[in-house]
């Protein structure tokens, strides 16, 4: 049978793997000229690594991706103790209830560890009890198998009714806001559910970059007979009397899309009904924007990853790569990247990497008491990155399995509650392949 996987991301390139391994003819396609999708990386001159588009790491419990790697016996993946903060404005207002006098007016940026419990008790923005209830909710999502209940309320009505108001707007609503932007109030509880239960102290990464592994893994599928056809977007497919017909051109018997829906619906209008792809255009999401700085300080002193709890500050959040990784891999400079998602219509989508660099640089200048040399920076966008998990999100998310035979869909979208990640588009590949 030969099979065509659409997309050269983490799911296409698994689901190509077990396939190959199953002894189907397979071909990949990938509209950009590396594998890779949203998880590639790039290197420069004076680099011995790569660095990702995307921030990336991995968590310990992320069995599939590891397992994927040990099959294949790559083994350079490593994991490491790192530090997550909150970065919290303490302007007047909120100031008065916690003592601490400032200045009329004038923000007070300041940065607090939030990875342990022992840091979670010395939190300054809420009182005892308040930590206490907040922590044993905490605990007993950590323990607590998925239920349906999670789907039937929205995360901010389950926060707010098990924690307290003051700290769903203390702890959660910024995050909640910035991440998911004017559908903050509709995500599913679920969505804190899954996040709680996967969070991990330890990160994982791999030696060389995630590249190094996708590069392996593009060898190891050239290896199995897999074509890799790179560089090559894919606008059209057709369906014949059994055969499937891409861009007029290659036939195939079977078609595995890995694409992000909306792409896919648009180049299938003439396989599915329109009522079937009616169901997707009700789905919604976000689109990634990474600026990444390259710096002769490090932005963060020991932080690697700072969640921005503070309004008046219009970015997600910051991650100082190379408070993860020693920076002697990107010639001895500090990387950092500096993350938001956004609407289709935010003006920071449409803004070049000199004008996002102008956007956000008076704000990072803040956090940082003005000690900032930026000496590079790129810009990468993620389309599609984020689903919104709402009740929509629900009714109408893909399956892998669809009307026509011989089609199937995986990808990020299928992997809810989970947020999505390489361990689960692996997970996907593998799963996918399992049907055919
Ligand atoms: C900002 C950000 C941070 C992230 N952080 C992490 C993290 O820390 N850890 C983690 O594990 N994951 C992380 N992820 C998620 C992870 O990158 C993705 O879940 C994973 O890479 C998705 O793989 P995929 O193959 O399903 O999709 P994609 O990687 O999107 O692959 C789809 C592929 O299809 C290609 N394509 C699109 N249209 C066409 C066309 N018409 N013809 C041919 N090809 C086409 C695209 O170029 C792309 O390569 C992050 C993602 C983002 C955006």
């Amino acid at each position: 049978m030969r099979i065509a996987i659409l997309g050269g991301g983490f799911t296409g390139m698994a689901a190509a793997y077990y396939l190959a391994k199953k002894g189907y003819d397979v071909t990949l396609f990938e509209k950009e000229k590396v594998l890779g999708g949203l998880a590639v990386g790039f290197r420069q001159p004076n680099w011995d690594w790569y660095l990702e588009r995307a921030y990336h790491h991995l968590l310990d419990s992320e069995d599939d991706i590891l397992n994927f790697a040990k099959d294949m016996g790559f083994e350079d993946i490593f994991f490491k103790n790192t530090q997550t903060s909150s970065l919290y404005d303490f302007h007047p207002q909120g100031v008065a209830k916690n003592g601490l006098a400032h200045p009329e007016g004038v923000s007070d940026y300041r940065i607090f560890p939030v990875d342990t419990p022992h840091d979670f008790l010395r939190f300054p923005l809420l009182s005892f009890p308040e930590k206490i209830r907040a922590g044993i909710i905490l605990a007993f999502l950590k323990s607590s198998p998925f239920l349906t209940l999670y789907e039937k309320q929205t995360a901010q009505e389950f926060l707010k009714k098990t924690m307290g108001e003051r700290v769903w707007e203390v702890l959660w609503q910024e995050l909640f806001r910035k991440k998911f932007g004017k559908y903050a109030e509709n995500i599913l509880a679920s969505f804190i559910w899954a996040r709680i239960k996967k969070r991990a102290k330890n990160l994982g990464y791999v030696k060389g970059g995630f590249q190094t592994f996708i590069n392996y893994l593009e060898k190891q599928l050239k290896s199995l007979w897999v074509k890799v056809s790179t560089g090559y977007e894919i606008k059209r497919i057709e369906k014949g009397n059994n055969e499937y017909r891409i861009n007029n051109i290659e036939k195939f018997d079977a078609v595995v899309s890995t694409l992000p829906t909306v792409i896919m619906s648009k180049i299938t209008q003439s396989i599915f009904s329109q009522s079937f792809l009616n169901r997707f255009s009700k789905l919604k999401y976000l689109h990634a924007v990474v600026l990444i700085l390259q710096t002769k300080q490090p932005i963060l002193d020991k932080t690697y990853w700072l969640n921005i709890c503070a309004p008046k500050i219009p970015i997600m959040i910051i991650a100082q790569h190379t408070n993860f990784i020693d920076k002697k891999h990107y010639g001895g400079n500090n990387m950092a990247y500096v993350g938001w998602y956004v609407d289709r219509d935010d003006p920071l989508i449409k803004m070049d990497s000199k004008e996002v660099l102008n956007f956000c640089l008076p704000h990072l200048k803040k956090i940082t008491d003005n000690r900032l040399l930026i000496t590079d920076y790129f810009l990468f966008h993620g389309p599609f990155a984020q689903p919104i998990f709402d009740k929509d999100f629900l009714k109408n998310k893909p399956d892998f399995i669809t009307p026509v035979k011989n089609f199937y869909i995986a990808n990020l979208d299928m992997t809810y509650p989970y947020d999505r990640g390489t361990n689960y588009a692996v997970k996907l590949g593998k799963d996918v392949a399992r049907l055919l």
